[in-house]
């Protein structure tokens, strides 16, 4: 066994510890249907080697790791300033689907990782860029031609999704979302319903790891700007109001959703994807975040170092 492997091994085993802490998402009630004791971790290194341990093959919905793909779309499809035009890029610390800041405080969402914000960023694409050419890309960056919608999971958003219609409505009264509110709500639900496994998240994040390119073809898939972007704000936004403290025990951009995923890129080296569906009370996988600060320590994945001079 190399180094890798016994640490994931190892990471298995301390996740497995914190499961029953966690709960299934229940708010889209095919998500609670996911078996809460399901957990893996897929690494994928930037010599392409994988390496895999527990549930790495279970598909899942993506949720708010979409996010990351449509902002991607939206920065290559619009540029910078048009996206941040209308968006801000700081963290909120106030839960993924809040509205209240947007309300009170600000009148343009705090950042592209929650809900307000990517809302708009589906938004700016709704007019030109089709669900399906989303979808095509989708498959590209994550190495996965196997990804499609999980019509379940997409029925069930659709049926519960109060509270983002009242988001987007929210945006729309605020001048944000300028064009048919329906239909860009529809591709955000869209996007979160896409079903993955830990080994695709693995595969975007070694992409985003590896600056844009295809790692193994060397095509570029995303400008290296965009990447820039993307992996700063999955840094300071990607894990809701629990950013702060995983950037100080994990130190690795990374980006969570509510079907238990998690998108971790470690700059150069690999990709690591998630799959845990018990959450904690921020919403991100709870076996999940403890395998990651395993990993950070045990294969200095810190983008700050170990600490030692
Ligand atoms: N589709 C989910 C929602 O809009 C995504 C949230 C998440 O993964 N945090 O509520």
């Amino acid at each position: 066994m190399n180094s890798i492997e016994q640490a994931l091994t190892e990471a298995l085993a301390i996740g497995r510890q914190y499961v029953n802490q966690g709960e299934c998402a229940s708010y889209i009630p095919e998500l609670s249907r996911a078996d809460k004791h399901a957990l893996g971790v897929c690494v994928m290194t930037a010599s392409t080697d994988r390496y895999a341990a527990g549930d790495t093959k279970t598909r899942f919905s993506i949720q708010s790791i979409s996010k990351v793909i449509t902002l991607a779309v939206a920065l290559q499809h619009c540029g910078f300033e048009k996206v941040f035009e209308k968006m801000n890029m700081e963290p909120s610390g106030d839960p993924f689907n809040s509205l209240v800041k947007l309300d009170l405080t600000d009148d343009k969402p705090f950042n592209p990782m929650i809900n307000a914000g990517a809302i708009t960023t589906a938004g700016y694409l709704e007019p030109d860029v089709s669900f399906e050419d989303l979808l095509a890309y989708s498959r590209r960056v994550c190495l996965d031609e196997g990804i499609e919608i999980d019509e379940r999971v997409y029925e069930s958003e659709k049926n519960h999704c109060a509270r983002n219609r009242a988001i987007a409505y929210l945006l729309q009264s605020k001048g944000i979302l300028t064009g048919d509110v329906e239909k860009s709500l529809d591709l955000y639900i869209r996007m979160c319903s896409l079903g993955v496994t830990a080994e695709s998240l693995a595969g975007l994040g070694l992409v985003l790891a590896n600056g844009g390119l295809h790692p193994r073809t060397g095509n570029r898939l995303m400008d290296a700007d965009v990447v820039r972007v993307v992996k700063t704000i999955m840094l300071t936004c990607g894990m809701y109001d629990e950013s702060g403290e995983f950037a100080v025990r994990v130190g690795v951009p990374s980006k969570s959703g509510v079907g238990g995923g998690i998108l971790s890129v470690v700059e150069k080296r690999m990709g690591i994807g998630i799959y845990g569906p018990a959450l904690d009370k921020k919403g991100n996988s709870i076996g999940g975040r403890h395998m990651l600060e395993y990993l950070s320590q045990a294969l200095g994945l810190h983008m700050f170092g170990t600490g030692e001079a």
